[in-house]
Formats: structure tokens, C-alpha cells, sequence
């Protein structure tokens, strides 16, 4: 262990547009962040970008470059998922992220199939793998709810097919996004046969009695490898841990040879207890180096479109994750914060964007800052680090 204490605080999607009903402001310039703004005036700014050029703005890109990763070694979002729920992938293994979904007259109802329950989940993944996963020598695991995994072993060449996420085709015929490429037959009659068992299951029966909407297909989507990256301690001789409710950071944290950390009351949502992840942020540098604190709220507001929501989840993180941590961090001699969105989330537009996002580096025993009064979009412009690619920032927090 070293004595410098390092961290990595992420609001997810907190970046925003203005909005004219707040007066030209973005959610972030509205909200009451005394303790983003104190970070502000006395660290180093500049914006940051998190998701290259030609990608799709996910939460699993961006996190992986503010990680300190190259992008040319992101391998998709199956891969992480795999992780986090403890499955092993070898190199030349390709995971599809399985969800269970509604279909109704070979439209898409649900992408989520009601968000079926773990219980009936289990079932439904164990008749999976009697049937489909014994014929066409492929694997199910289950995850959370309507987030499953199918492991394709051996076959290096699927992570190129082309699928489609099933939250986009809502309301649309499935037969036009099945999955196109010459490797996709197997993969499409698993998805269609998978109609005809899941059907027939007691578990589905049950549902529908119950006017729930049934898991009858699964949809296959996500791929991802087993991503080729040195660990925290490899490159930087460090340890560390990392704080979220989310499965794909979990399972970046877990490839970078990071400790997850379970915060009882952390949920990924609006009601998640954010006071306990400051505390437990601050438990885990007592006997390591580095902690990663993400929280999701932020974006949920985002895609809800709540703009008072957002607000008031930038407000909260701003006293229950920084306030709290800048106070239990004058305990250690010396430490270095990294604060950014991984991306934004306008609540005008509810999807991610692929801007460049504000970052603030702070670093206790430094004698330069940029005096910046005010954290924000507009004002990390003005930062002394201009734009910077996120993979970089790492070196900056640890002053390498
Ligand atoms: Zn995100």
C-alpha cells in the first residue's frame, strides 16, 4: 500500500444540454452542488472524451476508457456481464447477453417479459439448457430478472454478428431484426425454437392466469469477449475496490483485478442509500489504494426525462457521495480525486450522447488550480486540460 489514496467518482449521465424552461441552464448548472463547485475552485478542469468517435454511447465504453482502458480493447458488453455474475470466459469464447421477452402476434410487447421474477427465471434457464443448450452445444446462466447469458464456447468468429437491442424494436416485428450475418443461423433458430419450450412452461401458464405477460422467447443481444487487459496492480501496482449497483461495472472492476464492494441499500436507482457507498468508499481505503465510486441515479433521471429528478439526484450525489467523502478523507495524508459523468443523459432526448463531458481533478497537496467557481458543462471548457481522451485521465490522477 502506498500513502496517497486515489478515487474515481462517477455520476452516470450526469452531463446535460441546456433546457429552456430553467433558463438556458443544464440540470447540473441548476442544481446545489457547494461541494462539486469547492472541488472546482481549487482542482484542474477540462472535458473529457469518453466514447470514441463511431461507437455507440454506452455506460460499458465509457466506464471502460474512464478506467484508463484503450477502446481498442473493449470485447462487448457479454463479456462484463459474464463476470458479474461469476461466469469464467476463456479467449476464445463469446457471451450474448439472453434476455427473456414478450412476444405477441411476432411483435415485440416486452423486452423485458414483465421483469419475471429470479424464481421463475431459474426455471425457466434450466429448461433452456436441457433442451436448446444440450442441442446446439450452447450455454445459459442466469443473471437478474429478464438479464440472462448464453455462452457460445470455442467460436471467436460470432462476437461479429449483428444484433439488434430488444428495447429498440418495441412495438415492431421480430422478423426484421433477427440477427444477420452467415454466422447467425444457429443463433436465430435458438431464439425461435426457444419460443416454442418457453411456452409451454408451467411458469408461463402461471403468468398469464395471472395476467402477467409471459417469458416466451429469449432474445439474443450484446455479445461480448473476455477483454484483453492488465489489472490495476499490473499497471500501476495498486489495489483497489469499486462501488456500484451496476453488473457491467462490476464486472470491468472485476477484469482490472478490483475488490467489489456490496453496499447494503445500494439499488441503482433514485432511492439508492448513497450515504452508505461514501461510507463504504472510505472503509475500503483504511487497507487499499484506490476506490471507483459509481452512481446510477443520475442517468435514470436522464432516461425518465424527470428534470427535477435529475436535479435533485446531482444535488444528492453532490452532499451524500462527495460531501460526505471529502469529509471522512481528512484522515489520510495525502489523495487525489477524478470526478466526471461517464456520459450525458439529456432528460430532453432520454438516451445517452456521445459529447464530451466536464472532469475535475483535484489533488490535495497541489499548489495549482484553475479557480473555476463553478463545476459544469459550460465551465470545464475554460479548464487548463482543454479535451483530453477519457484513457488518459488515469495517468493524470495518479500523477504518472
Ligand atoms: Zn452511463
Amino acid at each position: 500500500m502506498i500513502d496517497k489514496k486515489y478515487l474515481i467518482l462517477v455520476p452516470d449521465g450526469m452531463a446535460d444540454y441546456p433546457i429552456k424552461s430553467i433558463g438556458n441552464k443544464t440540470p447540473l448548472m441548476a442544481a446545489n452542488t457547494p461541494n462539486m463547485d469547492l472541488l472546482s475552485k481549487k482542482g484542474l478542469l477540462g472535458l473529457a472524451k469518453t466514447v470514441p468517435d463511431g461507437m455507440e454511447p454506452g455506460s460499458d465504453i465509457a466506464n471502460f476508457t474512464i478506467m484508463g482502458y484503450d477502446p481498442k480493447y473493449f470485447a462487448g458488453r457479454g463479456g462484463l456481464e459474464a463476470a458479474s455474475i461469476g461466469v469464467t470466459l476463456n479467449n476464445n469464447d463469446v457471451a450474448f447477453r439472453c434476455n427473456f421477452i414478450t412476444i405477441k402476434d411476432e411483435v415485440l410487447e416486452d423486452y423485458s417479459a414483465d421483469k419475471i421474477t429470479d424464481k421463475e427465471g431459474k426455471i425457466l434457464i434450466e429448461k433452456l439448457n436441457r433442451s436448446i443448450g444440450a442441442r446446439y452445444k450452447v450455454e445459459f446462466y442466469q443473471g437478474k430478472s429478464y438479464r440472462n447469458l448464453m455462452v457460445v464456447r470455442d467460436c471467436p468468429e460470432l462476437i461479429q454478428v449483428e444484433c439488434t437491442p430488444p428495447h429498440n424494436i418495441i412495438g415492431r416485428k421480430i422478423d426484421d431484426y433477427l440477427i444477420k450475418s452467415s454466422q447467425s443461423v444457429r443463433l436465430n433458430k435458438i431464439m425461435l425454437e426457444s419460443g416454442s419450450i418457453l411456452e409451454k412452461s408451467n411458469v408461463n401458464i402461471e403468468r398469464i392466469r395471472n395476467k402477467k405477460r409471459p417469458a416466451n422467447m429469449i432474445w439474443l443481444w450484446g455479445q461480448g469477449k473476455k477483454p484483453d487487459i492488465s489489472t490495476y496492480k499490473e499497471l500501476y501496482k495498486i489495489d483497489g475496490s469499486v462501488i456500484t449497483a451496476v453488473d457491467l461495472i462490476k464486472g470491468l472492476g472485476i477484469y482490472a483485478g478490483l475488490e467489489i464492494i456490496d453496499v447494503p441499500g445500494a439499488t441503482g436507482y433514485i432511492d439508492s442509500n448513497l450515504l452508505n457507498k461514501a461510507k463504504y468508499a472510505l472503509k475500503s481505503l483504511k487497507n487499499k489504494d484506490f476506490v471507483f465510486v459509481h452512481v446510477e441515479a443520475t442517468d435514470e433521471m436522464g432516461h425518465e426525462g424527470d428534470l427535477e429528478g435529475k436535479i435533485k439526484a446531482i444535488e444528492r450525489f453532490d452532499k451524500e457521495i462527495l460531501g460526505e467523502i471529502l469529509d471522512g478523507l481528512g484522515e489520510f495524508k495525502e489523495f487525489s480525486i477524478l470526478l466526471l459523468p461517464d456520459h450525458p443523459t439529456p432528460v430532453e432526448y432520454r438516451v445517452h450522447t456521445s459529447d464530451p463531458v466536464p472532469f475535475i481533478i483535484y489533488d490535495s497537496k497541489s499548489t495549482v488550480s484553475d479557480g473555476i467557481k463553478e463545476f459544469n458543462e459550460e465551465s470545464a471548457k475554460k479548464g487548463s486540460f482543454g479535451l483530453v481522451m477519457a484513457n488518459k485521465l488515469i495517468k493524470l490522477l495518479l500523477n504518472r
